[in-house]
């Protein structure tokens, strides 16, 4: 990764090579800690950093359900990230804020209530999260043969540092036979959504998307569905089973990072064209105006630096 200069952590600037902890800190041995994933993108009047009170927000949510106690305020944090950009002095168009925090060191065994909470913005400058290429082309994704959490044993509404442990694994199986991306079915057979980003697809004009029933309510999944909206195009919420994908017109998938990428091919099965289709084409130009400020009926929600 490309280290930057400083990171925050628990109040403060500090040099990116201080920003440590100890090896018996207890989030590496229960694995209880939550992460966001928030991108600032250089505009024409600076960076400009996308939906920030919503990562925030989000961030002090998922604290509260997996019962990490973060003594800072949305608006401290946010004003801290907004520093943390400025402080860094990025060059590039594509900087990834990485707001997290974790149990640090003093406690071992299971009940976590008095361990220390470490409270950590990071920044770095991060490109395309599945490649320039799959923006253009597509990617290939492959149905994981493990699922996402069900609901009743995990808590996937929180972007939880112990969720990924299931996110890595369907990741290294879809890179190993020779995929870009998982997707997961939640344990009902019903899509889920891939290992960091939501799932869309297209049928007859219209897009579908899962609700987020077994899933991380992903921002960036509101926003297309706001934007597809406003562009006149029908959104339905419904569940996907694994059959009306092999049968989409289109696909994509959304995230923060993963922003708008095309699928074009699932299972070794192609979609549509098997390139990036139009509705999706439109849907992520529009998504990268909206980023980048060019697109001011928007602009609300982007948080100049
Ligand atoms: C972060 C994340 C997403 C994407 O959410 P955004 O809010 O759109 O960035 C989707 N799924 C999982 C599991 C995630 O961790």
């Amino acid at each position: 990764m490309d280290a930057a200069k400083t990171i925050w952590m628990n109040g403060k600037f500090i040099p990116w090579d201080d920003a440590k902890t100890h090896v018996l800190s207890h989030t590496i041995h229960y694995g209880n800690g939550v992460i966001e994933g928030t991108k600032a993108y250089k505009t024409d009047k600076g960076y400009a950093i996308f939906r920030l009170n919503d990562h925030t927000k989000r961030l002090l949510e998922s604290a509260r359900m997996t019962l990490i106690d973060i003594p800072y305020t949305v608006e401290e944090l946010n004003q801290a990230q907004i520093e943390l950009v400025r402080k860094n002095e990025f060059t590039g168009d594509n900087v990834y804020i990485r707001p997290f925090a974790f149990l640090g060191y003093g406690v071992m065994g299971v009940h976590h209530k008095g361990a220390p909470v470490e409270t950590v913005l990071a920044a770095w400058e991060w490109g395309a999260y599945l490649g320039e290429e799959g923006l253009k082309r597509g990617i290939r994704l492959k149905i994981s043969s493990i699922n996402r959490a069900a609901n009743t044993s995990s808590m996937g509404k929180a972007k939880a540092t112990a969720n990924y442990l299931n996110s890595q694994m369907a990741k290294y199986e879809a890179i190993e036979c020779g995929y870009d991306e998982g997707l997961l079915l939640d344990d009902q057979g019903y899509v889920a959504e891939a290992t960091g980003a939501a799932f869309f697809m297209v049928r007859e004009g219209k897009l579908i998307t899962p609700p987020s029933d077994n899933a991380l309510e992903s921002i960036t999944q509101k926003m297309v569905i706001e934007m597809a909206e406003d562009m006149g195009i029908e959104v339905l919420r419904r569940r996907i089973t694994r059959e009306e994908l092999y049968i989409a017109d289109e696909a994509f998938l959304t995230g923060t990072a993963a922003e708008v990428t095309p699928v074009r091919d699932i299972d070794g099965r192609i979609v549509g064209e098997g390139s990036r289709g139009p509705i999706t084409e439109k849907i992520q130009s529009t998504y990268f105006d909206i980023v980048f400020g060019r697109n001011p009926k928007y602009n609300h929600y982007l948080t100049y630096v």
